[in-house]
């Protein structure tokens, strides 16, 4: 029997920073173990693969951690594995997370080559300021730059992540964030409020008072900017925090 729209997610957890705010499962400074971690993911997709009654794939999303880090190669050689393990639908979407720091032209051509047709940047803000505090390796020309070089690799499919209700954020930084984020016509785009979690920097910064709290009221007052903006944009607000336009 086949089951279908079978969803697939890979996770790859490295990261070339470490970011203040961030609490997912990533290490940073440990790039010598992605080919073992490949090797490793590779042998696990052959042993489920065999193990599962035929699943029809219709999504298979690579999150991390940064993706992007991974060779063209590295991707070929897990999407070679999972399409002899399991069966891909005609329009399988394949999405990979990528830091707008961590891309080129070279690598963009060849992962479009071997499958991948949809890109999820991390931008988070547009203001440069917001940036350094988030600690990102990249700043807003550098998503300018990748999102043009993603669209001439021939990716038709793109989202941009942003995060609202930073420290110090205004509204009027938020403002220009969504209308730079706009300027640039993804299909999607997810927002999402930022949460102090316990464990990270900005966690321990903001129990000892150093970090000026993000203000809840002020936060909201953002996410009911970015619902009316988007919208008057076109874009379709299907869940909490993504928007997308109609036929994506
Ligand atoms: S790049 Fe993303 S996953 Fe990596 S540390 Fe920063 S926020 Fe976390």
């Amino acid at each position: 029997m086949t089951n279908p729209n079978t969803s697939i997610y890979i996770h790859i957890p490295f990261c070339k920073h470490r970011c203040a705010y961030c609490d997912f499962n990533t290490y940073a400074g440990q790039e010598d173990s992605i080919p073992a971690y490949v090797q490793a993911l590779i042998n696990e997709i052959e042993f489920v693969g065999h193990r599962t009654e035929q699943m029809n794939v219709h999504t298979v999303f690579f999150g991390g951690g940064t993706p992007s880090l991974l060779s063209a190669p590295q991707f070929d050689s897990i999407l070679r594995a999972l399409r002899s393990a399991f069966t891909f639908t005609a329009d399988a979407e394949i999405s990979i997370e990528a830091n707008p720091g961590t891309i080129s032209p070279e690598k963009l051509n060849a992962i479009r080559k071997s499958g991948i047709n949809r890109i999820s940047f991390g931008v988070q803000s547009a203001n440069t300021e917001e940036l350094r505090m988030l600690e990102r390796i990249h700043d807003f020309f550098t998503v300018i730059e990748a999102v043009s070089t993603a669209r001439k690799a021939g990716f038709d499919n793109l989202n941009l992540d942003l995060i609202y209700g930073l420290p110090e954020q205004t509204l009027a930084s938020w403002q220009t964030t969504l209308q730079r984020i706009v300027d640039l016509h993804p299909e999607h785009i997810s927002a999402y409020a930022l949460t102090l979690e316990h464990g990270t920097p900005f966690g321990r910064w903001s129990s000892k008072g150093l970090l000026p709290l993000p203000d809840p009221d002020l936060a909201a007052e953002m996410y009911e900017y970015a619902e009316e903006f988007l919208e008057a944009n076109g874009y379709v607000h299907y869940e909490i925090s993504n928007w997308a336009k109609k036929e994506f």
